[in-house]
Parts: structure tokens; sequence; C-alpha cells
């Protein structure tokens, strides 16, 4: 699969948007959004012209494809997913996003990126339910335990991310056992519960063209 390996901080300046994809970085003053927040290459400086419609639909749809960490193909299908769902298509596209296991694990401070999450569960850091689960888009349902594997706990990454969760805090959604190191799904999230600054009817406008 092809994956970007350029500088992620360029994504958060082309998004202008903080899209905190370097863990611990990005809430100390390196972050290299609040240090120069304009637009990366050789004419952000410059003042740029007026974004057509579908401009604005096309970076809507880039920055959230980009905070979640995904490929275009892998967009593209929890889009169509979420518009084969009831409901609102923008409402169900955030809330498959969110259930993804590499995202539950971020959120639950388990790790200080999606990224690394997604590496972490491809490396079988993670049990749900007791059982292995080696793939970052398993869908995690109400009612699932995720927890760290026992011979994981040491891993450096982890540990560091358990002390970065004090400052994102945990969903509502979601319950940690700290002690156990167990992290339960207590409900799927609603529209409330998602506080990024997404406005997803403009994804569903640039793919319903
Ligand atoms: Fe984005 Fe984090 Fe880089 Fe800041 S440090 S620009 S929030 S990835």
């Amino acid at each position: 699969m092809a994956r970007y390996t350029g500088s992620v901080c360029r994504l958060c300046r082309r998004e202008n948007l903080k899209l905190f994809l370097k863990g611990d970085r990005c809430y100390s003053d390196k972050c290299a959004f609040d240090r120069r927040g304009y637009p990366p290459g050789q004419h952000g400086q410059r003042r740029g012209r007026k974004a057509s419609d579908y401009g604005i639909q096309l970076r809507e749809k880039q920055k959230v494809k980009r905070m979640y960490s995904l490929s275009e193909k892998q967009f593209r299908l929890t889009f169509e997913k979420a518009d084969r769902e009831k409901g609102i298509t923008g409402t169900n596209l955030l809330v498959l996003l969110e259930r993804r296991l590499d995202n539950v694990v971020y959120r639950l401070g388990f790790v200080n990126s999606r990224a690394q999450g997604r590496q972490l569960v491809r490396h079988n850091h993670f049990l749900v339910n007791g059982k292995k689960v080696n793939i970052p888009s398993y869908r995690i349902k109400v009612g699932d335990v995720v927890e760290i594997k026992e011979k994981s706990r040491a891993v450096q990454a982890i540990n560091d991310s358990l002390e970065a969760v004090v400052r994102r805090g945990i969903p509502q959604w979601l319950e940690l056992d700290k002690e156990t190191m167990k992290g339960a799904v207590k409900a799927y999230p609603v529209r409330e519960d998602l506080t990024m600054p997404i406005q997803e009817q403009l994804i569903v406008e640039l793919y319903s063209k």
C-alpha cells in the first residue's frame, strides 16, 4: 500500500490546522504549525487565490483523511460504507473512522498518534476481548475491551504515551481502567463527542459529484 513518507508537519501546514500527527512534539514549542503557520513550499507565504467550492471540499476531505492517516482508497471505502448505513452519511463516516482500532488505542492513550497506533497494532501489541488483533482497520463494537498485551507493557512508546494522555483526555464513549490497562467501549461516539473542526457535509458533497 502506498504510504506517505514525507514530513507530516507539512500536512498540518497545508491544511491550516494542527492535526496532531507527531505525538508529544505537537504540544511543545517545536510544533512546526505554531512556528510557521502558513502553507509549505516556495509560495506558501503568498496570498493565494480564492478557493473554488471544489477546492474547499477537497481540502476538507484531505484534512480528515490525513487526520486519520489513511490512504485515498481506505478513506473512500470508509465513505462508501458510511453512505450505505442508515442515518447521516457525514456523521456515519466520522463514527466509522473513530471505531478503527488504531484510533481507539490512540484515544485510550496507549499510543501517541494514530500512525503509531497502526504500527503497534500491526506488531501485535494489543488484544481485543482477550484475542490478538493486528488489523488497524478492525472496527470495535460496543462492549469490546481493548488492552495492551502483558509482554508489551514495557514498550517505551506505550509508556511515553500513557503519560501524554493526561493532556489529551479520554473521550466519554471510552473508559480506561488504569490499573489493568484495559479500555472498554461504552458506546459509539455521537457527533457532539467529536470536537475536531470538521465540516463533514463538504466531504459528502465532494464524493456525491
Ligand atoms: Fe502538526 Fe504535530 Fe507537526 Fe505541529 S508538531 S505541525 S501539530 S504534526
